[in-house]
């Protein structure tokens, strides 16, 4: 469709107004797109270019919105469902009492939910600025606290669907197709929290693993195992990163490998190297064989610009490393705040990041399975780093402090639905997967997860 978008909509909050519409109109759509902003408007439309008719929606969220720091609206539950296409649909922001989300009228079409408005509340987190709720013990918002866990529509990218229900309006009132983009795909990536398991192990802590097990045999079996893995690295268990390579390209894929540089919590940061052998070597082998390394930010970094920058700059000197390359993250345990990360990052230079999904529950956190660019809440402005949502991590299902350990079959069947649910919106199913994952400890099968995950990464 050659012709232009023209959205009209309320003047205020135009800045963050113009963040959504670009995103959902040009590069969603693929849309030409115009805004004008109209003091005396109350609701927004959309307009087509040459066209009379147009689409009017309610302007709810950004009608009540004045920064963070004044009140931010917030859904009230429990949500009314409307029907949106063939789904029936939770509205976060609209208004109207038909059990339609659309009707049609003599000028085009009346929507009633707020689907601008609401795509910014879900993707930029506002429900996580201020929380009234208690955090987790790693200072995390609670999954269990979401609007989207409470309203059931955790395990699918509600705005995904709004923007899909759109497309249908936006064809019935013009009588044209109109394409939302479609970039389905899976994705695989690996945090390195642990490269070894016995590699680094020094005499004194065998020694120690030793009295503690109250086994003589026990300290020759490890310093045995270690002297091994410090003669063949990739006989440790947990240094099995070229399998994983392995794996990724026998399915035509390539993996992201996000590495820790650093740590200042000497509880949950665990510490290794790898700017020294043999995890220098792994790089290079990651390099040459066309996979991303990406940094796993430490677990204060979140909050703290100058140790994030710290490890950045030790990751990116790393001389067998072309530093141009290095440009994702995640931060390690998922810690994230939406006021101070997405800043952090964007003057680091990152160009994105990768931690949007709660560790105790997959699915879809933001709301999408498409990447977008961040919006700085508090200054008001957009950035350039993009959030690629994460869809599925490893230790939800199978850790104890989470939901696992499930049974393969259950997690087969939880990674099958999801990406469905990616592939029916045309997003990105990106998975999580830990190296340690992949050997016979935790309470691991190796042989079995093996298994699994090569059965997933074939279902794609
Ligand atoms: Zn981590």
């Amino acid at each position: 469709m050659a012709n232009q978008i023209i959205i009209r909509v309320p003047d205020s909050c135009r800045e963050e107004r113009r963040h959504i519409l670009k995103w959902i109109f040009e590069e969603r759509f693929q849309l030409k797109m115009d805004i004008e902003f109209e003091k005396d408007r109350c609701q927004c439309s959309i307009s087509l270019e040459g066209q009379v008719q147009s689409i009017l929606l309610p302007d709810v969220f950004f009608g009540m919105y004045s920064g963070v720091e004044e009140q931010i609206p917030m859904p009230i539950s429990p949500l009314k469902r409307v029907e949106l296409g063939s789904r029936l649909l939770p509205v976060l922001f609209g208004h109207g009492d038909s059990e339609k989300g659309y009707s049609p009228s003599e000028e085009g079409a009346v929507i009633s939910v707020d689907i601008f408005g609401s795509a910014f509340w879900l993707l930029f987190r506002l429900e996580e600025v201020s929380p009234v709720v208690p955090l987790d013990r790693h200072s995390r918002f609670p999954f269990a606290d979401s609007v989207a866990y409470r309203e059931n529509f955790l395990n699918y990218p509600l705005i995904d669907h709004y923007l899909i229900f759109l497309q249908k309006v936006m064809e019935q009132v013009w009588s044209r197709p109109l394409a939302l983009r479609d970039s389905y795909r899976v994705t695989v990536s690996h945090d390195i929290d642990r490269p070894y398991l016995y590699h680094h192990l020094n005499p004194a802590k065998i020694i120690a693993k030793g009295i503690r097990a109250k086994s003589y045999s026990t300290a020759r079996q490890l310093w045995g195992k270690r002297n091994r893995a410090r003669v063949k690295p990739t006989s440790d268990p947990f240094f099995c990163m070229d399998k994983i390579m392995d794996l990724s390209e026998s399915e035509g894929m390539k993996s992201a490998f996000y590495i820790l540089a650093g740590g200042a919590n000497r509880k949950f940061d665990p510490c290794y190297h790898p700017d020294q052998q043999p995890f220098l070597d792994l790089l290079r082998r990651i390099e040459s064989r066309g996979h991303a390394i990406g940094l796993h930010g430490s677990y204060e970094t979140g909050r703290n610009r100058e140790l994030l920058l710290a490890e950045f700059t030790r990751l990116k000197r790393i001389p067998c490393l072309n530093s141009e390359e290095v440009k994702k993250t995640r931060q390690h345990y998922l810690r994230w705040h939406p006021l101070e990360t997405p800043r952090i990052h964007e003057e680091l230079g990152i160009e994105e990041d990768a931690s949007l999904c709660f560790a105790g529950h997959s699915g879809f956190r933001c709301g999408t399975c498409h990447s977008f660019a961040m919006f700085d809440l508090f200054r008001r402005e957009p950035l350039k780093l993009r959030q690629q949502p994460l869809i599925f991590m490893d230790t939800t299902v199978l850790s104890p402090i989470y939901r696992g350990p499930l049974s393969n079959e259950k997690i087969f069947q939880l990674c099958s639905s999801l990406s469905e649910n990616c592939k029916e919106v045309g997003g990105v199913f990106s998975m999580l997967w830990h190296n340690t994952f992949f050997a016979d400890i935790l309470g691991n099968n190796a042989l079995e997860n093996h298994e699994l995950y090569t059965h997933l990464l074939r279902a794609k």
